[in-house]
């Protein structure tokens, strides 16, 4: 029961906090932050670590594009959501 609770609070807490990035920034202007390796990171105060690559997550789990094994958390590469193990890092 514990468990399940704490689970909602984190999905709605990550909820809000994606809500609050994309009414603050287009999604354009967000691609383009992430693709300028800025050395000067402090502009952006909001931003998530920049190496970091975008990912997907899914409380229920999706399959892997490459290996087809489901996973909480995806990464997006060349267009496809793959799982941490065939994401080439
Ligand atoms: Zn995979």
């Amino acid at each position: 029961m514990a468990e399940d609770a704490s689970l909602e609070d984190f999905l709605d807490a990550g909820d809000e906090s994606e809500d609050e990035r994309e009414g603050d920034t287009p999604a354009g202007d967000d691609t383009t932050e992430m693709e300028s390796d800025a050395p000067d990171s402090e502009a952006s105060t909001d931003a998530v670590d920049p190496a970091v690559t975008t990912y997907a997550w899914s409380s229920e789990g999706a399959a892997c594009a490459e290996c087809g094994e489901v996973v909480e958390r995806r990464w997006t590469q060349d267009g496809q959501l793959v799982c941490g193990a065939c994401k080439a890092w």
